[in-house]
Order: C-alpha cells, then sequence, then structure tokens
C-alpha cells in the first residue's frame, strides 16, 4: 500500500500532516529516511518508523467504551452527538460503528468495531448472548417482579420477552436491581420494568458475554479489547 495511506491510517494525521512529517524527515522505511509518500510499501514485510514511532498495521479495531448518557449509539447524526464523538481521531480512523445499541440516557458497556463479522457475533439473536443490567427503578420490585420476568414479560407491542434473570440489591420506593436479558428488542428493559408498573430511572449495562465494562474505564474512555475478550467475540 502506499506509505502516505499507511501512516493516515494508522493514527498519524491527515495526509496533509503525513506530508509534513514526511518533509521533516520524520519517517523511514527499512531505515532509510522516506521523502515520498506514494511509494508503496508492504505493511507486514517493511519496517517503517514514522515520528520515532514502529508503525504497526492492522486493519480491524475492536474496543469497548464506557458509554455516558447523552450520545447516541450510531456513526453520525445531524442534531446529536454520538458515541464516535468520544474516540480519539486516532481511532475515529479506523471507522467503527457500535455493535448493537444503547439508548441516549443509558450508560456502560459499549463495544465498537469495525469488523463487520464480530457486530454479527455479538447481536445475533441466535446467539442468545446475555447482557447484564443494572438499574434504579422507580416503584418497589419484589418478588412477583423475579417470577414474572423469570416468565418472560409480554412487552406492550405485545411480544413475549425471553426469561430474564432479575436480581433485587435494594427495594423500597426506589429500588436497584440487576436483569440479565438475552436479547435487545427496542427499550427492552424499560419496557419490562413498564409491563409490570415500575419505571426505569437510571440503567447501565455492565456486561455483554463474558465482556464486562472495565471498572478502570471512566465514563466516555475507550480501551481495546484484550485478548480473552477478543477470543470471546470471534
Ligand atoms: N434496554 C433499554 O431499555 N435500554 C437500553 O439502552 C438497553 C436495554
Amino acid at each position: 500500500m502506499r506509505l502516505d495511506k499507511l501512516l493516515a491510517n494508522t493514527g498519524f494525521g491527515s495526509r496533509k500532516d503525513v506530508k509534513a512529517l514526511l518533509k521533516k524527515k520524520q519517517v523511514e522505511v527499512n531505515g532509510e529516511v522516506a521523502k515520498d509518500g506514494s511509494m508503496h510499501v508492504d505493511p507486514e514485510q517493511d519496517t517503517v518508523v514514522c515520528d520515532g514511532k514502529r508503525v504497526e498495521y492492522k486493519e480491524y479495531i475492536y474496543l469497548m467504551l464506557h458509554k455516558p448518557a447523552g450520545y447516541l449509539s450510531a456513526t453520525e447524526d445531524a442534531r446529536d452527538e454520538t458515541v464516535i464523538d468520544l474516540l480519539p481521531e486516532a481511532l475515529q480512523r479506523f471507522k467503527p460503528f457500535p455493535v448493537g445499541r444503547l439508548d441516549k440516557d443509558t450508560e456502560g458497556l459499549l463495544i465498537l468495531t469495525n469488523d463487520g463479522e464480530l457486530g454479527h457475533v455479538l447481536t445475533s439473536p441466535r446467539k442468545d448472548v446475555p447482557k447484564k443490567y443494572f438499574a434504579i427503578i422507580k416503584g418497589n420490585v419484589g418478588t412477583e417482579d423475579i417470577e414474572a420476568f423469570q416468565k418472560g414479560i409480554i412487552l406492550n407491542d405485545g411480544y413475549a420477552a425471553k426469561p430474564a434473570k432479575l436480581h433485587i440489591l435494594k427495594s423500597g420506593d426506589i429500588s436497584e436491581i440487576e436483569v440479565i436479558v438475552t436479547e435487545g428488542k427496542f427499550h427492552q428493559v424499560k419496557r419490562m420494568f413498564e409491563a409490570v408498573d415500575k419505571k426505569v430511572l437510571y440503567l447501565k449495562r455492565l456486561s455483554m458475554g463474558e465482556i464486562s465494562l472495565d471498572p478502570e474505564l471512566t465514563k466516555g474512555s475507550t480501551r481495546e479489547l484484550n485478548e480473552m475478550e477478543m477470543a470471546y467475540c470471534l
């Protein structure tokens, strides 16, 4: 591939930035200063160093984002900010998209990738990937709700949700719960609680399958998936 394309795709800035780096003699291919961005390199074979850093080419990126409230799970929107706006520019260049969706006001684990295959593994309804949420609920969540969730809640459009595991952390006028659902219908958790006359006040996704939100990840920040997490997805 072209040297300037390789550098632009690996986070060294726009084509214009890359041109400036070449001009400043900050790019080396196999130990020789490279001046021409149109030169062809083999990212697997050639050693490319830019700005003192070894350039590692990769086609795909797999990210975990701690989504804050207020951002759409989309790649672009005319009105609202999207989760892509939270990513550093070097990661945006890979053109990642969110795998599945969280509502604008929902927080927590969101996976992003530019690998269409991965998106499919985690979101396919046939795979029944368990998704765990923490929620604060207006209303007193009790054992009757645990049973109703276990039996399968009928949502407001008549759809019979698959059995879900509800665990009460705190009950009272305002309750705190964890729930595990294996599907991802529109507003699924909110609608399940509506069906038992309660309201979700706060919702956070804690895990998807074996991938849990990294407790070190502050709201709005991202890290790449580690090997174990990747192995689970692919
Ligand atoms: N269920 C919801 O209601 N909202 C989400 O964002 C995720 C699950």
